[in-house]
């Protein structure tokens, strides 16, 4: 037997529903916002990732699907979008165009990552991102319209965390003072904080180590360091995000470890999801557009990972699915007539239905209908078909009475 790959998964009803329904949110929050889908591919030269996620990042080094295709060229699986849409910016030259780009984008992203509850190697991400301007407002519009998805889907007990990674004037400072306080205790840190210290320290506040964390918690935070322009920007998202009433908690070491990050950066966390509890994570990129090519283009996104936003869905919030009426033929004679006299002109009236093609007998059928949680059962035998009507039981109240097709098609809608 061929099985799936380790870290993919086949994705059935009644999950499925969840999804169809989480994907119309997002679509339909993303209208009321003026976002735009771009739909980019699911592979682009490796180059744009090593470059757009950063050389030192372990999505960089260690879980990138990367391949040769025939003619020796190195392709890589997206393992976000960010980098894709930023190119599609650059290579279509919005770069040059004067306004704000908003868009989105949803679908399958690729990481060689050890499969756990909440973590796969064929994953899907909503990708939400705002290029070309550095209004604070639009840092709280994406995170607004975040948390009103959230709010639409049902997830509850969501936590916003916010901080601000500063800026090429101000970072390098506050990251010399951590190095500086690191390397004092480099022996009571964890082998891969040891490695940070030296290429990239502000990661360390991003350890998940139990024995590291007094440590780090003890470290100086940004706050001392930001510059003023980094301070005015994040004071002024903090009374954006008020007038939005989005209430968050500060957490100095909320850090996206990329270069390329500048200023907000935001996650959101949700309850009872266990180890994988991190549902969206953000932030600005002011640097990335020129580093893969374009004009300096201030921006700003978030991700979603949506398997574990399914995780922290209910039930309740899920799309209508399956058939309303299962239509039943006695005979042979019936058969033919529920066909064409009573299927055919439900489906053309949009009604979901289905014959039993399977020609149960009535208990079987009944039985059937009960399983199949349907609330119309239309019975065709030879009376039916030779006063040309058919025999409607209502399955939430047990009613039945015979009618023509025309008023049982008026009934059921
Ligand atoms: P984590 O710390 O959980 O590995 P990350 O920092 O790698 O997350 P991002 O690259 O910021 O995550 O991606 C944004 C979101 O995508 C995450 O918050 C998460 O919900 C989801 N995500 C990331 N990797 C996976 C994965 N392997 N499987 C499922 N969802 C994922
Ligand atoms: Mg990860």
């Amino acid at each position: 037997m061929i099985k799936a790959i380790k870290g993919t998964r086949d994705i059935f009803s009644p999950e499925v529903e969840k999804w169809q329904f989480a994907e119309r949110m997002m679509r339909r929050v993303c209208a009321l916002y003026g976002y735009e889908e771009v739909r980019t591919p699911l592979f682009e030269a490796t180059e744009l990732f090593a470059r757009g996620i950063g050389e030192a990042t372990d999505i960089v080094t260690k879980q990138m699907y990367t391949f040769k295709d025939g003619s020796e060229h190195s392709l890589t699986l997206r393992p976000e979008a960010t980098a894709s849409l930023v190119r599609a910016f650059v290579e279509h030259g919005m770069d040059n165009e004067p306004g704000i780009t908003k868009w989105y984008c949803m679908g399958p992203m690729f990481r060689y990552e050890t499969p756990q509850k909440g973590r796969y190697r064929q994953f899907s991400q909503w990708d939400v991102e705002v290029l070309a301007t550095e209004n604070p407002a639009v840092d709280a519009e994406v995170i607004e319209l975040l948390m009103r998805f959230l709010d639409s889907v049902g997830v509850q007990d969501t936590q916003l965390q916010l901080n601000s990674v500063g800026c090429p004037v101000c970072r390098p400072q506050y990251t010399a003072v951590l190095q500086q306080e690191l390397r004092k205790n480099k022996d009571r840190l964890c082998v891969d904080c040891q490695v940070r210290i030296e290429r990239n320290p502000l990661r360390v506040l991003d350890c998940k180590v139990e024995s590291d964390q007094s440590l780090i918690d003890a470290l100086p935070a940004i706050d001392d360091y930001l510059c003023e322009d980094c301070k005015t920007h994040f004071a002024a998202v903090q009374r954006f995000l008020g007038l939005s009433e989005i209430s968050f908690d500060r957490n100095k070491r909320l850090v996206r470890g990329l270069d390329y990050y500048t200023k907000t950066t935001f996650e959101v966390v949700v309850g009872g999801l266990g180890a994988q509890n991190s549902v969206a994570g953000g932030g600005r990129y002011d640097l990335l557009v020129e580093e893969l090519g374009g004009k300096p283009t201030k921006a700003i996104g978030f991700a979603l990972g949506m398997d574990r936003l399914v995780l922290a869905m209910p039930e309740s919030s899920s799309e209508i699915s399956g058939i309303r009426v299962l239509i039943i033929a006695m005979s042979d004679n019936s058969f033919d007539y529920a066909f064409e006299k009573v299927q055919l002109p439900l489906r053309n009236a949009n009604i979901p239905c289905e014959l039993d093609y399977q020609r149960r007998s009535l208990k079987g059928a009944m039985r059937l209908a009960d399983k199949r949680k349907v609330d119309w059962v239309v019975i065709a035998g030879d009376d039916e078909v030779s006063e040309q009507k058919v025999t409607l039981k209502n399955m939430k109240n047990g009613e039945q009475a015979r009618y023509s097709i025309e008023e049982m098609i008026e009934k059921v809608r």
